[in-house]
């Protein structure tokens, strides 16, 4: 096949102008890119070979080598993991296909202050573009293992790149940058220095499970006959199975960023270490913001699976509930078989033992949160609070400890949300019940008449206005013995002087006012069930109320969208 040259998208050529351009002040970053590309290449090979014996593969020797040349310019970093076909170097490199990207593009075309982009950078990431932030040139050689065709990618970046076929291409990729010239005042270090290099991997990927080799340099003069011997960068310690005081949080900090993706530091780390008949070791992670996706069909949930320090899969949606899926992090078993398909994880019992034991687990590092880090509890629920609440209703078994991570805006203040207890703390000699309202907004719950008599009495409720808000309202009945109640349903008693006065009294009123009901009845006929005097109003002369049981209108709304 001839050499074809191509444009970028639109997309790709804003992006790599910011590569090119540099906004991103740590520059160091693109090795760390490269590295964890090469992990997970390797990572996926293993596991190819794994289930397929007679794929054409040699796994013999799986690592990642790093070759500097001081007089060349040039980095060079290269596996031999699966590679990539011509087609997917042609989706996943030549084009943007990541959907994290394209998001980030979209957001970046909003921000035009440098600074803005250089944080977008760092909540998005650019993986593989990132090389364009040190090198004028990049060229790409891969071949997929079990083929025999490899292909050859090339780009300067700048609008247009490169593809053919090539034709000795080694099992793996190799990746050369042709490196732009030292600019250290500008964090453009010389990344063919050995010491740069040592530093960089040990500070970013000392934690990646295959040896990270760097071959010396042939010294000046040199015919290349000396045998030089490579040596190995990183420790290849996996972090999960180190004690806490071994290991420093930015350590943990890196090996969340290589599987989670993301630039940013996580909010919370936590570690599981299970003895005993069935054991495993675990390390979670709370991201400190939520992804794009979280509340699509394609989100890709659960945590990594190793057996036995081997790699065995991506997210492994049987190791969470769903109401966790922004969780990221490793989960290693020691008695699982290297085979295990999740057909069989979603039937194991030990799986579900451990599913269950790492719910409980992270649920009582946010409990733990709330008290010892209130500002990142507070960014916690911000940020995941609409997916916990999703637990309200599918957990029964951890509905409590749902129930006391979770928390809610509310008339008490109008900047703070509330706890539960809090709100119990609070509520007014002879309230007997939590009061709640739901809708689409702040602003439209406080303006509903149905808030009238509550605002007047100083009642306190909750006003909570996420869809899922509107279902596990339905599913839970009570807090610490109050029952949960909303301000828009049913027959309400207000300190004693409405629906609850002595019979009588109500049957007088009612006596009073029957013809003016009976009319309105008949004028509003079939769209409503009743018309009743209510306590509940102080300036509106009407309310809608639904029978406690009923639908309220949003979740009415909601089903009848869903066809049903
Ligand atoms: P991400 O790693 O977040 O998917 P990158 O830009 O780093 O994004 O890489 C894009 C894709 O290109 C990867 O998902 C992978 O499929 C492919 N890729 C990159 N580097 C390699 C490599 N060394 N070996 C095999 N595939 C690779
Ligand atoms: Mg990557």
């Amino acid at each position: 096949m001839p050499t074809e040259t191509f444009e970028f998208r639109v997309e790709a050529r804003q992006l790599l102008q910011l590569m090119i351009h540099s906004i991103y002040s740590n520059k160091d970053v693109f090795l760390r890119e490269l590295v964890s590309n090469a992990s997970d290449a390797l990572d996926k090979l293993r596991l190819a070979a794994l289930r397929d014996d007679t794929l054409d593969a040699d796994v013999s020797d799986l690592h990642i080598d790093i070759e500097a040349d001081g007089e060349a310019r040039t980095l060079t970093v290269r596996d031999n993991g699966i590679g990539m076909s011509y087609d997917e170097v042609a989706e996943l490199i030549g084009t943007i296909a990541n959907s994290g990207t394209a998001k980030f593009l979209e957001q970046l075309r909003q921000a035009d202050e440098a600074a803005d982009a250089e944080g977008l950078i760092g909540q998005f990431g650019v993986g593989f573009y990132s090389s364009f932030m040190v090198a004028d040139e990049v060229t790409l050689v891969t071949r997929r293992a079990g083929e025999t065709q490899g292909t050859r990618w090339s780009s300067r970046g700048e609008g247009t790149y490169t593809l053919e076929t090539a034709d000795e291409a080694p099992q793996g990729t190799t990746i050369t940058l042709h490196l732009k010239p030292a600019d250290p005042e500008n964090q453009l270090h010389d990344y063919t220095s050995p010491w740069k290099l040592r530093e960089i991997v040990k500070r970013y990927s000392d934690f990646i499970t295959w040896p990270i080799r760097m071959t010396p340099q042939a010294p000046a003069g040199d015919d290349g006959d000396t045998p030089r011997e490579p040596e190995t960068l990183n420790s290849m310690k996996a972090l999960w199975a180190r004690s806490r005081d071994e290991v420093k949080d930015e350590e943990y900090h890196e090996l969340y960023k290589h599987i989670s993706h993301d630039w940013q530091n996580p909010l919370e780390t936590i570690r599981l270490q299970a003895e005993g008949t069935f054991e495993y070791q675990a390390l979670l992670f709370i991201p400190s913001h939520a992804p794009h996706d979280l509340f699509t069909q394609g989100y890709k949930r659960g945590v990594q699976l190793y057996v036995k320090r081997v790699f065995i899969m991506d997210d492994c949606e049987a190791l969470l509930p769903p109401y966790l899926r922004f969780v990221k992090g490793v989960v290693d078993a020691q008695d699982l078989s290297l085979n295990v398909s999740r057909e069989i994880l979603q039937q194991d019992r030990h799986i579900q033992m451990m599913h269950r034991r790492l719910a409980k687990k992270v649920l009582s590092s946010v409990k733990g949160m709330m008290t010892a880090a209130p500002d990142r509890y507070a960014t916690f629920w911000r940020e995941f609070g609409p997916v916990l609440k999703e637990g309200l209703v599918t957990d029964s078994e951890n509905r409590e400890a749902l129930l006391a991570v979770s928390s809610f805006a509310t008339t008490h203040d109008a900047a703070e949300p509330t706890t539960l207890k809090q709100y119990v703390e609070r509520m007014k000699d002879g309230q007997d019940a939590v009061y709640y309202l739901t809708g689409e907004s702040r602003e439209g719950i406080e303006n509903s008449p149905h808030m009238e008599a509550f605002r007047d009495r100083g009642i306190e409720v909750l006003l909570l206005t996420d869809p899922v808000d509107e279902v596990w309202t339905d599913a839970v009945a009570e807090f610490d013995g109050k029952p949960l109640r909303s301000v828009a349903k049913g027959e309400i008693a207000l300190d004693g002087d409405g629906e609850d006065k002595p019979a009588e009294e109500r049957e007088k009123r009612n006596e009073e006012y029957a013809e003016l009901l009976t009319w309105m009845k008949e004028q509003l006929g079939e769209d409503i069930k009743e018309v009743r005097l209510s306590s509940r109003l102080t300036v509106s002369p009407a309310c809608l109320v639904s029978d406690t049981g009923d639908l309220t209108p949003a979740l009415e709304n909601l089903y009848r969208s869903m066809g049903q």
